[in-house]
């Protein structure tokens, strides 16, 4: 039962944490089951599918990217898409640019870094991004709108790893705020927290959980 999972996971989740309820790979009829038992933030993590779900399902639905995204792909979620986490290249974020600009919208982001031990996940190093915010190409996109950003733990039972990565996530996030983002009082999201490790998190300043499996069953 879906509502009985989303109900466990919402009791643990404090006011001003949002859930984004991850339902990549799940048929519509259990996105619908989430939708009745309330929920209206999903994540999906494929262009196609998620521009396809959206096709579907009711309109006050928010659309929420977490996945790596091909500058290719961008044009079909610009026009619905509400916040794209996984922005993890100056080229990306060009493009997601364009695409808004073409639509009339203006998009938020969150920057992706990689925290994580593995090498295969997608991310900005804090002096990637610090050098990224200060060109002038960056400062020319007028239709992104950075409001925070993302990252993935190991994949580990090591919960004290998992708590050392969360805490470099929000070091980082606390120097982008001190030197790029001081008055803006936009940024300030914090996307972190899985099935596995939300609740760490949550208890290391996460503002944003992604949950799926705990939620929708094992994919
Ligand atoms: C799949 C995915 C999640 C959700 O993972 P679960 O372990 O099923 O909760 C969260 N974030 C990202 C980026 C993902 O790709």
């Amino acid at each position: 039962m879906i509502k009985t999972a989303l109900i466990h996971i919402q009791k643990q989740i404090p006011k001003g944490v949002t859930l984004i309820a991850v339902s990549k790979t799940k048929p519509i009829e259990l996105l619908e089951e989430a939708y009745q038992a309330g929920q209206r933030i999903f994540g999906e993590n494929k262009a196609l599918e998620v521009a396809d779900k959206f096709n579907q399902l009711p309109k006050d639905i928010e659309w929420h990217f977490i996945g790596h995204l091909q500058t290719n792909k961008v044009k079909y979620i610009a026009p619905f898409i509400t916040l794209i986490h996984s922005v993890d290249s100056f080229k990306i974020l060009n493009k997601i640019n364009t695409e808004a600009v073409k639509n009339n919208r203006i998009i938020s982001i969150l920057l992706q870094f990689h925290i994580a031990e593995e090498t295969s996940k997608f991310g900005f190093s804090l002096v990637s991004a610090n050098e990224m915010l200060s060109t002038t190409d960056f400062l020319k996109l007028e239709n992104i709108h950075i409001i925070g950003i993302m990252g993935m733990a190991t994949f580990t039972s090591d919960s004290d790893k998992v708590k050392l990565e969360f805490k470099k996530l929000k070091s980082i996030f606390d120097s982008l705020k001190a030197n790029h983002f001081e008055g803006d009082s936009a940024f300030k999201e914090i996307s972190m927290g899985m099935s596995g490790d939300f609740q760490i998190a949550i208890s290391e300043g996460s503002t944003m959980v992604r949950v799926g499996s705990s939620i929708f069953g094992a994919r």
